[in-house]
């Protein structure tokens, strides 16, 4: 039986896929991607400024403002009865002469602004199905499909999550680790609305956040203890609203579930290197980290569009173009994947840290932003992915 060929072949049908998907087409290169059924996603994702700038001029997101919500004001405040609090501190977008951080967008509806942008691609067929094994040699891998078809494919581009079938099979080096605190997110309607605010309530187990989802609705992500959210899940929609009333401190009246609750485990995750051997990965194949500081997907699209310099660099006409390729993505996300994932280790260890020496040192960093300009401005940056 003769085996079909792929320039290229995308594993996974999250949002990072689907983003790297339609870069690896819009390079010419003949593209398969893998895409197995699954459940709609039912988070939403804080875009950066830069992020949202790129999903614009890549034609993933032509008219944010249709899909999204502006995302203007960050507000802290620490509800720890910690004996060395930080001060209540705001960060405005207009002091860092910006119209907004960001945009808050539910990821179905993300997810379905790049459907339509990959519809759109001639060069680029979508298989529902998942990828089973490979072995690479040759210039190329040697695809094994869950339908049983097999697929030769010069370029692997692995998007296919935290579990990734490509990373594992390809030998990258890769760290996890389980924490013991989840995430609960939903949809809440409150009395008084936030605005462009995203708020953040400090507590000793992790932030409790509501982030702007236009006029009174907002979405939450909780952090805690992971039997901490489950019995809370358990007490039924209405306990729910009253305990979400008491942990933002009854600033905002009211509180109604507009959506069910659910509970995302939380792990942090890295590779040594995201690209090797013809090999390339993308999102939480490559990083994973709780959601603080919304720098995952953001992450995610810095990777797509990296990839996307990196096929623009390459001469893909060229016999064994896909290795060179994959040496040339690592290095350019080697300095930003470990930027990130410390950074945001780093803010994770400091937010649950019940050594007294840490908790003073978070209250005195924040305590610094609000006073010093230019401290504000390095977080600003770097919260934001500047480059
Ligand atoms: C509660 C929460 C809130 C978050 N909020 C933000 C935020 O505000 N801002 C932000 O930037 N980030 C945020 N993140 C992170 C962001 O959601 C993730 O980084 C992003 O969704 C990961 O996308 P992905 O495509 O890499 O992975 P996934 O969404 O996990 O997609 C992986 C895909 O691969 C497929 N797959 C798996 N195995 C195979 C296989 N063998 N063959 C084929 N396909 C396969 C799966 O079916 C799936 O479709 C948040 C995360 C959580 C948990």
């Amino acid at each position: 039986m003769s085996e079909a060929r792929s320039g290229a072949v995308v594993v996974g049908g999250g949002l990072a896929g689907l983003a790297a998907a339609v870069a690896v087409a819009k390079s010419g290169l003949a593209t398969t991607h893998l895409v197995p059924k699954g459940p709609p996603d039912r988070r939403t994702s804080a875009l950066m400024l830069p992020s949202v700038e790129y999903l614009e001029t890549a034609g993933l997101v032509p008219d944010p403002a249709a899909i999204g919500h502006k995302l203007t004001q960050i507000r802290i405040i620490d509800a720890t009865p910690r004996l060395i609090r930080a001060p209540e501190t705001l960060f405005d977008s207009a002091e860092a002469g910006l119209p907004a951080f960001g945009w808050n967008f539910p990821n179905v509806k993300l997810a379905e602004a790049f459907e339509a942008a990959r519809a759109g691609l001639p060069n680029l067929t979508t298989i529902e199905t998942t990828l089973e094994d490979f072995e690479l040699g040759g210039d190329g891998a040697d695809l094994k499909l869950g339908n049983g078809e097999r697929l030769r494919t010069a370029l692997l581009v692995g998007a296919d999550g935290k579990k990734s079938r490509v990373r594992e099979s390809a030998g990258f080096r890769a760290r996890e680790n389980g924490h013991r605190q989840a995430a609960l997110v939903c949809d809440l309607d409150l009395e008084r609305p936030i605005g462009g605010a995203s708020i953040e309530f400090h507590y000793e187990q992790g932030p409790f956040t509501l982030v702007p989802a236009g006029g009174n609705r907002a979405n939450l992500v909780w952090i805690d203890d992971r039997d901490v959210l489950r019995s809370a899940q358990e007490g039924g929609k209405d306990n729910l609203a009253l305990l979400f009333r008491e942990k933002s401190q009854h600033l905002f009246g009211r509180i109604e579930l507009a959506t069910p609750a659910h509970i995302f485990p939380l792990s942090t995750l890295s590779v040594d290197i995201a690209g090797a051997n013809g090999v390339v990965l993308v999102g939480e194949a490559a990083h994973a980290f709780p959601p603080i500081g919304a720098q995952g997907l953001n992450l995610g699209l810095r990777d797509v569009a990296d990839l996307a310099a990196a096929l623009a660099a390459a001469d893909l006409a060229k016999p064994g173009f896909a290795r060179p390729l994959s040496e040339d993505y690592a290095r350019r996300r080697a300095a930003d994947l470990l930027r990130t994932g410390t950074m945001v280790d780093t803010l994770f260890r400091s937010l649950l840290a019940d050594f007294l020496p840490t908790q003073a040192l978070r209250a005195g960093g924040l305590w610094a932003l609000k006073l010093v300009p230019p401290l504000r401005k390095a977080a600003f940056d770097a919260g934001m992915g500047v480059r």
